[in-house]
């Protein structure tokens, strides 16, 4: 339940066709980054500066949510502001995120990294790519630590909160499911 919502009455109910997290959720990479999966720029030229800005900005309150909950649910993730880079894998893949970073100073006000090959070990441990560019606002996790501890946090507060393969198949028939 997300912080504050059971003070403002809302009541949740978590239904779950296998266990807690057993979709992509407890089995994704773990990265909790800032932006899009689109770069800013491409986001602002199809629905505008404004729009992607605001877009810009869920996405570091995201984060920060994440971190919140980490926080009061103690919840031992391996939650840490790590960064991210966005490797190149030819040289001249630099060009695009010089071009973001520029982009990103100019008109987000937020600063990214270029980091060249010489200099790219001491990042991420290795030489395979030609440098790349670094947002130090993201975070990592461990997904499946964290959606243990979110089912743990949830079972003690959602009134009801029911993991059963049974109860959630829908009849198939036209109208409200059974449940
Ligand atoms: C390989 C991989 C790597 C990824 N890496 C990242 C990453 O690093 N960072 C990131 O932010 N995102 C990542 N993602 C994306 C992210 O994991 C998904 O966007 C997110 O998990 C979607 O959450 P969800 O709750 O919509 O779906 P899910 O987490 O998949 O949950 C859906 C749940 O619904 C249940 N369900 C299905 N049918 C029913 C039913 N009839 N009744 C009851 N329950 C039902 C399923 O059992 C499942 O547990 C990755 C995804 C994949 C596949």
């Amino acid at each position: 339940m997300p912080p504050g919502a059971r003070q403002r009455g809302v009541k949740v109910a978590v239904l779950e066709a296998e266990t807690m997290g057993w979709g992509a959720s407890s089995r994704n990479g773990g990265m909790v980054l800032t932006g899009l999966k689109l770069g800013m720029q491409s986001i602002a030229g199809k629905y505008g500066l404004d729009l992607a800005r605001r877009m810009w900005q869920c996405s570091l309150e995201a984060i920060l949510l994440v971190e919140q909950i980490v926080r009061d649910e103690k919840i031992d993730c391996g939650f840490a502001r790590t960064g991210h880079l966005l490797a190149a894998s030819k040289p001249w893949s630099l060009f695009g995120p010089r071009a973001e970073a520029a982009y990103m100073d100019r008109e987000f006000g937020h600063s990214l990294r270029l980091v060249p090959q010489s200099r790219q070990r001491s990042e991420i441990g290795s030489d395979t790519f030609y440098g790349g560019l670094v947002d130090d606002l993201s975070a990592g996790l461990n997904p499946a630590q964290y959606v243990t501890g979110l089912a743990g946090a949830a079972a003690g507060r959602a009134p009801y909160c029911v993991q059963a393969r049974a109860c959630c198949r829908s009849s198939g028939e036209p109208g409200p499911s059974t449940l």
